[in-house]
């Protein structure tokens, strides 16, 4: 039976290695049918969105997709599309393995760490107040109203951080059930509740009462999120599981892909009740756009974590470890994995999904 897979190609660098990772798909023998559609800035030029109508529906109808990344404008322009694809679909787990494959140069050894964030709400939930505008003005007001020991400095442009118990006790049970699925022994829940004591002093009480639950199966602790960025590039063989609050989750998965080799290797999926929507953790590099030089392991390796969760474990297996094989060889790599960057012996995009095609088939 062919798979109905919705392929959003992304923009920058994100077509290059979509196609690096549709073709992999393809030569595992998993039949599929592609449905592309478009979101990103292209599009915007073309339709006046950057997400068309058709790619939310195309995904709700196929309850599956993989997506090349998007850029967002920075300061201005149009809200993000990543952010709005998750809050409209619902995919509240983010879920990002940062494994470091032999071959790859990094100061550690033998990471395998799952960072769990949570996609739906937090400082990412886009409830923003202009600076100098009524409405900032007017929350001022209310604030101080509601708090009088409030201060502000003149013209504050506010963001608004919600924290809820639904959106929490739905993530760490995730992260526990991702740690019981995955053999893991442990799920560490990262927070600044010293400082926030009521969002994330809510995200630590919360997680505490889930955790009881798994007691006896995967252990529990929780770190402050300063700390845990330490401790990660210090020991980091000492975590498994992590679990985050939306913007902690951002910027932990980055610092986590730093341990594994970088951006150009570090997959993920956004996971809801309803879709699955895999992508890697990278943007879309716009100054490498069409230069066939981005590397595409984080997007072939999001590809199979679409085949795992598609029930097509043994072609998963087969195409990561036609990644690794390639990885560990060190040759037909791209720039990024080269000792040095400028070395001539690095490949292109699609030469490295090449050889990643034929270490699959040999
Ligand atoms: P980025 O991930 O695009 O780039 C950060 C650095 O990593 C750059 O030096 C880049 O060249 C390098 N890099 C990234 N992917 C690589 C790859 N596959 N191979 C080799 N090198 C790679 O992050 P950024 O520069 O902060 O963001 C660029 C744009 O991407 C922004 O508009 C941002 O909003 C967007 N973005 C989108 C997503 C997504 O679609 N899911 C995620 C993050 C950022």
């Amino acid at each position: 039976m062919k798979r109905r897979i919705t392929l959003i190609p992304g923009d920058g660098i994100g077509p290059e290695v979509s196609l690096a990772a549709r073709r992999c798909v393809e030569a595992t023998g998993v039949e599929v049918q592609w449905e592309v559609v478009h979101a990103g800035a292209d599009i915007m030029e073309k339709k006046g969105t950057p997400l068309p109508d058709e790619v939310l529906e195309s995904i709700r109808r196929n309850k599956i997709a993989i997506k090349g990344p998007v850029t967002t404008p920075i300061g201005s322009g149009f809200r993000s599309v990543n952010v709005a694809l998750r809050k409209e679909l619902d995919l509240y787990a983010c879920y990002r393995p940062c494994k470091l494959y032999p071959g790859v140069r990094s100061p550690f050894q033998a990471i395998d760490l799952i960072v769990v964030r949570e996609n739906t709400e937090d400082l990412y939930a886009g409830i923003e107040f202009e600076s100098g505008s009524p409405e900032a003005k007017t929350l001022v007001e209310k604030i101080k109203e509601l708090n009088p020991k409030a201060k502000f400095h003149p013209e504050p442009a506010i963001s608004i951080k919600p924290i809820s118990r639904f959106a929490t006790e739905r993530i760490v049970r995730f992260a526990f059930e991702t740690a019981v699925k995955n053999n893991r022994k442990k799920v560490t829940a990262v927070h600044k509740a010293n400082i926030m004591k009521c969002t994330d002093g809510l995200f630590l009480q919360v997680a505490r009462e889930v955790a009881k639950k798994y007691e006896g199966k995967i252990q529990f602790d929780d770190r402050i999120v300063d700390n845990m960025c330490m401790q990660l590039v210090q020991k980091p063989n000492d975590y498994d599981v992590l679990v985050l609050p939306n913007l902690y989750g951002d910027i932990v998965s980055d610092l986590c892909a730093g341990l594994i080799g970088g951006l150009g290797i570090a997959p993920g999926a956004n996971i809801g009740e309803g879709a699955a929507l895999f992508e890697a953790t990278h943007g879309s590099a716009p100054k490498y756009k069409g230069l066939n030089k981005a590397n595409p392991t984080a997007m072939i390796l999001s590809a199979v974590l679409m085949l795992r969760h598609l029930g097509e474990a043994k072609p998963a297996d087969q195409l990561e470890n036609a990644v690794a094989t390639v990885l560990k060889e060190g040759k037909s790599v791209t720039y990024d994995l080269k000792a040095d960057r400028n070395d001539p012996t690095a490949v292109g995009t699609s030469q490295m999904a090449d050889a990643i095609i034929k270490a699959l088939i040999r």
